[in-house]
């Protein structure tokens, strides 16, 4: 029979090919704005440039000093430039740091949201925003914090450093696994988390060997799509509060952390709900969802480690104390010593069992 669900509905604007970055002006206007603030990181400020320079006057000016993990004081003075400048929205171009930084802003201000991403961690569909101030990474959720377009140009992904399109690539399939058991998963966010993990399945073993294969990354590129869209309408859960543990009081990087404990997370999580995470072991053609994603990640040259990232094995204790300290909703019951156990082996990189 046909679970029961509830399907709040999808609400961004979505615009999606090669050569899309043309359409941004259009699409400012569509939302009927007119001074655009333009952000991305510090790295990625020629492009924010050229971006703001064909808006032309629908530009009120870029701002390219977005950071990982959203800084409270980046943004603060973020908003002054909004303000200084008299900004009626921002475009942001970049990864899921350039992102956040629209999203904040735009919490703070009302302002509409156009986001332009870059990588596929997949911020850009929810409404999901993690701020750090003195040392603490706060999550919230709110409606408001959903951007109103995203437009994905896939040639703006062909230049993404093979790492990275890896990592980034875990992470976003990391959505779309705990999507799959998630209480209020339905199934709109189930069909297009299988369509993606499949996707996945097949472009990042080419774009390892031609990382600039046109289909094999508007492939990636629509995967990430589907995973951001699952992200952005149910509720997470291990996977992504240990990853949360790991980035915030341990400062791992991101996609690397996501990309680790991918395997070991749906592992732990398979033996209380292995029906439920059929799709990934169809996707990765093993009979166990958690080793098929950990054999995958070492044929894509994904990092296995996490002693790798400069964690110490002294610090999986407190890690494990962080992490079971609040309960939070669980397929799998969360015990000191099984998630001890799985800190071990994605320290070591070893095959979860
Ligand atoms: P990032 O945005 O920090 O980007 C990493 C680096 O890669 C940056 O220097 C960036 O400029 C560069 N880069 C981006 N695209 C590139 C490209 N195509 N070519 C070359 N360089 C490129 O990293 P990320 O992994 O995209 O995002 C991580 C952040 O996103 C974290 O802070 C995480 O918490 C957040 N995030 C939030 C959500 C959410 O729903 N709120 C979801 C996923 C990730």
């Amino acid at each position: 029979m046909t679970r029961p669900f509830v399907f709040p509905g999808l609400t961004t604007r979505v615009v999606f090919g090669h050569g899309t970055l043309a359409q941004v002006p259009d699409e400012v206007a569509r939302m009927g704005r007119g001074r655009a603030l333009v952000l991305s990181t510090p790295q990625q400020a020629d492009q924010a440039q050229a971006l703001a320079d064909q808006l032309g006057a629908r530009a009120a000016g870029i701002f390219s000093d977005a950071a990982m993990h959203t800084p409270v004081d980046v943004t603060e003075r973020a908003v002054a430039a909004f303000q200084g400048m008299a900004a009626d929205c921002v475009v942001a171009l970049g990864g899921g740091s350039t992102t956040g930084l629209g999203k904040a802003i735009a919490t703070r201000t009302g302002a509409d949201q156009l986001v332009v991403p870059t990588t596929y961690a997949g911020s850009e569909m929810t409404d999901i925003l993690g701020e750090t101030a003195d040392g603490e990474k706060v999550t919230r959720r709110d409606l408001s914090i959903r951007p109103e377009v995203v437009v994905y140009d896939v040639d703006l992904t062909l230049g993404l450093p093979v790492g990275l399109t890896m990592t980034s690539a875990l992470n976003a399939i990391a959505h779309a696994m705990e999507g799959l058991y998630a209480p209020d998963r339905n199934p709109v966010t189930e069909a297009l988390s299988r369509d993606a993990l499949t996707a996945f399945a097949s472009a990042l073993p080419v774009l390892r060997d031609t990382p600039r294969d046109p289909q094999a990354r508007a492939q990636a590129l629509y995967a990430a799509w589907g995973c951001s869209t699952a992200l952005g309408y149910v509720q997470m859960a291990l996977h992504h509060k240990l990853a949360h543990v790991l980035g915030g009081s341990f400062g791992l990087p991101h996609a690397e952390t996501h990309a680790i404990l991918l395997p070991h997370t749906t592992a732990y999580n398979e033996a209380a709900v292995a029906d439920l995470l059929a799709p990934i072991r169809d996707a990765f053609g093993h009979a166990s969802a958690g080793a098929g994603l950990w054999h995958f990640a070492h044929d894509i040259g994904a990092p296995l480690r996490l002693e790798e990232l400069g964690l110490t094995e002294s610090d999986l204790d407190r890690a494990t104390e962080i992490a079971v300290k609040n309960p939070y909703a669980n397929p799998r019951e969360i015990t000191r010593a099984g998630i001890r156990q799985l800190l071990q082996d994605a320290w070591e990189g070893r095959e979860p069992a």
